[in-house]
């Protein structure tokens, strides 16, 4: 395809390979093999495989292709790996690279199930994991040592969105040769800067803003043509966390609107940001694009646009927070993010219940906190939603 293009081109066309047919929707390869002329053809092809060849659907699927190629013109990668969901390409990331004896270093606010993976799971298996707060980059120096060899981050943490220096937690990394793995969900691929700034792989759920409309589970991973094809590709396709034909064909359909949606979607954040900022029954409301954000600057040179999340810390608790969820008419109650419909959580009962109650306070999760993804509804009708459930507190 064309280097040139801008962003929104390479978006609907970017890795499309049409079959005979000539169909203009990208055709969805329902297949779990592919025949070969011959047994000659068979073995060649497990001997190498060429452009355009496929063996298997756990090691690759055009359809899949077709999303992975799109998906890495979009991050600027030299390549893309698809995984069955978000956290299959986390642990894969990590999985991939890591042995006993490594050091990681992560930051602590982090995605529950990335938590387990970082504290739980690798360290079974004799992977050394400190944990240093992301914004703090003194911490980040001390804890790094010649034998770190992973990084772990999210760029934009869950659920009260600080934003980390991607840069300047990139080259403290690289100066012990450390990779930076980057979970860049809240960030979001249409604001990501994240391989410019230093990042070595990025990943993301794309169940949350490349499906958009809360249909599938899937995940991508990103990096360089040598880690993702050398290093991901083998664990994954023989430990089986290879994305389906038909997710990953609703992906291909989300990746065309996935810049209107979510520029739609900060635009609306930005707006009930600003008109909920100084409400008599709210301490805090938390957004990047706020100036008076602590990571304002940062947020805004990172990122260009604030993302599709707000928090709000209602007064009064968990109980105010709850009459405040169920006051609600347009924003529904539920656990995901970046879909067209807006969504409230409560994380302190739901997707945090797991941490002890130190750990939520130590996040900055107290239980008057909730987390607020924007949809594409109208945006004055969510205003006022919310407006109006705030006044039944
Ligand atoms: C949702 C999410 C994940 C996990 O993705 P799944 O697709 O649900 O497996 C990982 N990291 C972050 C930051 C997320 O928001």
């Amino acid at each position: 395809m064309a280097d040139h293009w801008k962003k929104r081109t390479k978006l609907i066309h970017e890795g499309s390979r049409r079959s005979q047919y000539g169909e203009v929707s990208e055709a969805l390869f329902l297949t779990q093999g592919f025949v070969y002329d011959s047994a000659e053809q068979a073995m060649g092809r497990f001997e190498a495989l060429g452009e355009d060849e496929f063996i298997y659907a756990r090691y690759g699927n055009p359809t899949v292709r077709m999303f992975e190629e799109r998906i890495a013109a979009l991050e600027g990668a030299e390549d893309a790996f698809a995984t069955a969901s978000g956290m299959a390409a986390v642990h894969g990331a990590l999985a991939s690279m890591l042995q006993a004896g490594d050091h990681v270093v992560s930051a602590r606010a982090l995605f529950g199930s990335c938590l387990y993976i970082l504290e739980d799971v690798l360290t079974r298996f004799g992977v050394e994991v400190t944990f240093v707060d992301g914004t703090d980059l003194a911490a980040w120096e001390a804890a790094l040592r010649p034998d770190t060899k992973a990084v772990f981050l999210e760029s934009m943490s869950n659920p009260t969105l600080e934003v980390i220096d991607l840069k300047a937690v990139a080259d403290l990394a690289h100066n012990v040769g450390a990779t930076v793995v980057v979970d860049n969900v809240f960030s979001t691929p249409v604001f990501s800067r994240a391989l410019d700034l230093g990042a070595d792989v990025v990943v993301y759920s794309a169940t949350k803003h490349i499906d958009g409309q809360g249909r599938t589970l899937g995940g991508v991973v990103l990096g360089t043509k040598e880690y993702i094809r050398k290093t991901l590709e083998p664990f994954l396709k023989h430990t089986g966390g290879a994305m389906s034909p038909f997710t990953a064909w609703v992906m291909l359909k989300g990746l065309e609107t996935i810049d209107l949606r979510v520029h739609a979607q900060a635009d609306t954040a930005l707006a009930l940001a600003g008109a909920l900022q100084g409400h008599a029954k709210l301490s805090q409301v938390i957004y990047p694009g706020l100036a008076d954000h602590p990571q304002h600057d940062l947020a805004m040179a990172q990122l260009e646009k604030g993302g599709t999340v707000v928090s709000l810390e209602v007064n009064g608790g968990q109980e105010a927070a709850f009459r405040f969820l169920n006051a609600l008419e347009i924003v529904v109650i539920s656990n995901n993010l970046g879909d067209a419909k807006s969504i409230i959580t409560h994380p302190a009962t739901t997707t945090h219940q797991r941490l002890s109650e130190a750990q939520r306070a130590e996040l900055g999760i107290s239980p008057g906190l909730v987390r607020l993804s924007l949809g594409l509804e109208d945006r004055d009708d969510l205003i006022a939603d919310l407006t109006r459930a705030l006044e039944a507190v």
